[in-house]
């Protein structure tokens, strides 16, 4: 299995080749070559197999060049239960993303799968866990080291700094603005102790820390003598491991592959929906794939006109789902490419348009780039948009009716979710987090505290291991290489 870009330009290279790495050289992204296929006598035999061992089967059709005994080692050291160990309502832990219907209605059912039980309470765990594993494999085959630098507002940071915390030939540089976390979020990421993390609290905004990652990023001599990655939502194996969930979801709610299932999914960078679609596109029997989205609606605008246009940082909302915050969408251009029948010069074409003029237009209306916006309904996908009152009723709906509690982007699907069901079909809502990271909203919503798993009860009280820093570059720099010894 080879990937290419979705810009047309960049030589074709492996899973491994790819996996260290962030977008291709022409400024595209890599997908596979052509999307692997999954018969009916597969799905047959997966359904009841553990999530390691579908882990495994999903993987090795795109992980070609990792030997099959040691991806099948790599899936069952990370997909276990003392990994996956923050169930809630008697769920057990060996199933690593449980189903619980929450109600049926006119002949449909509304299921949430949950993808929050790692070591963070949110569903970056998934695949955050693989790659740190991925990772440590790769370099130690190669010889390699890799200093991983990146900046956060919490969720992507801390599920970085777990996936990584103790791996060999690994070191994780994090900024995060000074003080403008919450106490549980800056608790979860400042109290890890390993020697390999580095946590560095930037005095300014979370703006600052992002300009210093760039800045980083394009000093290339010092990329390289320091052997700097990343970790963000672009990166392949992150998608991929995504596709396995939506797998073990249909599977799990399914008897035969003769029923179709519909997934709503709370959408920010279009990394977690676009794993839907390469299930989809694999062959497993999924109706709607619907990206619920907050008051940031870029990617419900695209999906109700074809119009594709990304927002201005006034124009980006903080809302009370802030991992969905988002002004464009990082991996929309992977779906692109596909709606485009993997057009490259005409991809090149429209995310250079959105560098110079904000967006692109496919409605196919006179003047427009395209008329695609017509295929869409073929490749499933639907879309709606959540504010912060219908978050809040959500959570208060769910909580009265149901004695369940969840977070605020959950609570964003449930309501798009609950506006897309078709009779016959069960709807599947991917739980993004648990409701104990966001909990002011949940004392808004209910007056009271979120409910918080065993083991992080006092995690604000524990000692934190974090340095102060002014929004220098020349400083950072130095504080890198001071520590990497590079
Ligand atoms: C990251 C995140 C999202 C958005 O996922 P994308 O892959 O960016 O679309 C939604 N909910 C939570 C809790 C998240 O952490």
């Amino acid at each position: 299995m080879q990937y290419i870009s979705t810009r047309g330009l960049a030589p074709a290279q492996s899973f491994s080749e790819i996996l260290l790495g962030g977008l291709a050289p022409d400024g595209g992204l890599y997908l596979p070559e052509t999307y692997p296929q999954v018969s009916d006598a597969e799905l047959d035999a997966w359904r009841t197999l553990s999530y390691a061992d579908l882990a495994y089967e999903v993987l090795r059709k795109f992980a070609t060049d990792i030997p099959d005994a040691d991806l099948k080692a790599l899936v069952h050291k990370t997909y276990t239960a003392d990994v996956y160990r923050n169930v809630r309502h008697g769920e057990e832990a060996a199933r690593i993303t449980p189903l619980r219907t929450v109600e049926e209605k006119n002949g449909s059912k509304l299921v949430l799968q949950a993808l929050s039980n790692g070591p963070t309470l949110a569903f970056k765990d998934m695949a955050m866990q693989l790659l740190g594993n991925l990772f440590e494999y790769t370099l130690a085959k190669q010889h390699a080291e890799l200093n991983i630098f990146g900046a956060t507002s919490g969720d992507t940071g801390s599920a970085a700094e777990y996936a990584m915390r103790g791996k060999k030939g690994i070191r994780v540089f994090m900024l995060s603005p000074h003080k403008k976390m919450s106490a549980f979020q800056t608790a979860q990421m400042f109290s890890l102790q390993d020697p390999n993390i580095f946590n560095i609290a930037v005095e300014g905004v979370f703006d600052d820390c992002q300009d210093m990652v760039k800045a980083v990023s394009n000093d290339h001599s010092f990329k390289q003598q320091q052997k700097i990655g990343t970790v963000n939502s672009i990166n392949w194996a992150r998608v991929v491991a995504q596709v396995i969930y939506y797998f073990r979801g249909y599977l799990s709610a399914t008897t035969s592959n003769e029923q179709k299932v519909s997934f709503t999914v709370p959408s920010g960078n279009f990394g977690n929906i676009c794993a839907g679609h390469i299930a989809r596109m694999m062959g497993l029997p999924i109706d709607k794939l619907v990206a619920a989205t907050n008051e940031n609606d870029v990617l419900d605008e695209f999906f109700r006109t074809g119009v594709y246009r990304v927002r201005k940082s006034a124009e980006t909302y903080h809302t009370t789902s802030p991992s969905m915050d988002i002004s464009k969408a990082s991996n929309f251009e992977r779906f692109v490419y596909d709606l485009l029948n993997r057009d490259g010069d005409r991809v090149r074409a429209l995310f250079q348009k959105v560098e110079t003029h904000g967006g692109f237009d496919l409605s196919g209306k006179p003047g427009s780039d395209g008329d695609e916006f017509k295929n869409i309904a073929k490749f499933g996908f639907a879309s709606g948009k959540s504010t912060h009152s219908d978050r809040v009723a959500t959570i208060r709906d769910l909580q009265n009716k149901y004695d369940l509690m969840i977070d605020t982007h959950t609570a964003d699907g449930v309501k798009v979710a609950r506006e897309h069901l078709t009779p016959g079909v069960t709807m599947i809502v991917l739980e993004t987090a648990l409701p104990a990271k966001f909990n002011e909203t949940i004392r808004e919503a209910l007056g009271r505290d979120a409910d918080r798993p065993a083991g992080f009860e006092n995690i604000e009280d524990l000692p934190q291991r974090f340095e102060v820093m002014p929004a220098d570059v020349n400083q950072m720099k130095s504080f890198i290489a001071t520590h990497t010894g590079l």
